[in-house]
């Protein structure tokens, strides 16, 4: 399989609990997971330990199979191939739309680089925004963007915390079927955060419910219909 997870746990340093408390699962290549739970739950500490921004304390990750961490490996987070994008620092303010996307494609040729950079606006209806700073963009617009940014490098996992958290309620329905058709089209695995049912039902190919930092119920969509 894709991506396997097994016994992660994960206690901050200033508390008593485990905000992560033993969970395990498995992704397949393409497939999009939501992260489904109430605030508090433990949802974004779940995807910063994917990342490597924390250290489990026990638990395994292994990545296309590629060990990412375990008992005596810990893969730096630049290292490990995984695209991000976060709700608060979508994108640089002082860089154009075509700056925030190479930003991370420093490995490539200029030639490209540039090439990439038209791909992946195409893919997300910006072409001719390259110049355009992240202010002369509508929420909606920025939100693409950023996801622009997190695919150029073709990473083998896309983490998306609360992606829809900024905008408001028609936009979120549009956004969200953008970002499906999106990440279907470059077959992009990704796992994404929200405490919104709407939002996972509508986007994900399967749901991992968490509650008090465990996994409550996995399933497809329609396997949770009903349930709460
Ligand atoms: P969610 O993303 O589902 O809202 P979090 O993963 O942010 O949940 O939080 C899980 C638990 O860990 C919560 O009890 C939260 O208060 C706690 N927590 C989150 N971040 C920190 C931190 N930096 N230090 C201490 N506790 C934290
Ligand atoms: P979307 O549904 O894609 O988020 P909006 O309906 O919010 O788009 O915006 C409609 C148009 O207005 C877009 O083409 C966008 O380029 C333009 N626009 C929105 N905000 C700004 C801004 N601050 N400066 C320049 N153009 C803007």
């Amino acid at each position: 399989m894709f991506i396997d997870i097994q016994d992660l746990s994960f206690t901050y340093s200033n508390s008593l609990t485990k905000a992560v408390n033993c969970i395990s699962f498995t992704i397949e290549k393409g497939e999009v997971i939501s992260i489904l739970g109430r605030s508090g739950s433990g949802k974004s500490t779940i995807l910063r330990l994917i990342a490597g921004l924390e250290m489990p304390d026990e638990g395994s990750f292994t990545l296309n199979g590629k060990k990412i961490m375990d008992d005596r490996t810990f893969i730096q987070p630049e290292k490990r191939g995984i695209g991000m994008v976060f709700q608060d620092y979508a994108l640089f303010p002082h860089m154009n739309v075509e700056e925030n996307i190479l930003f991370g494609l420093s490995k490539m040729s200029r030639k490209d680089k540039k090439r990439r950079v038209n791909e992946v606006l195409e893919l997300v209806e910006l072409e001719g925004f390259e110049k355009r700073y992240p202010h002369q963009l509508s929420g909606g617009q920025q939100q693409r963007v950023a996801l622009a940014r997190a695919i150029a490098p073709e990473p083998e996992l896309i983490l998306l915390d609360e992606p829809f958290s900024n905008l408001d309620a028609d936009l979120q329905v549009k956004i969200r079927e953008d970002l499906r058709r999106i990440l279907k089209k470059a077959n992009t695995t990704a796992v994404f955060v929200t405490h919104n049912i709407n939002d996972a039902h509508a986007l994900a190919d399967r749901i991992l419910k968490i509650k008090d930092g465990k996994i409550d119920k996995i399933g497809r969509p329609c396997d949770l219909l009903g349930s709460t």
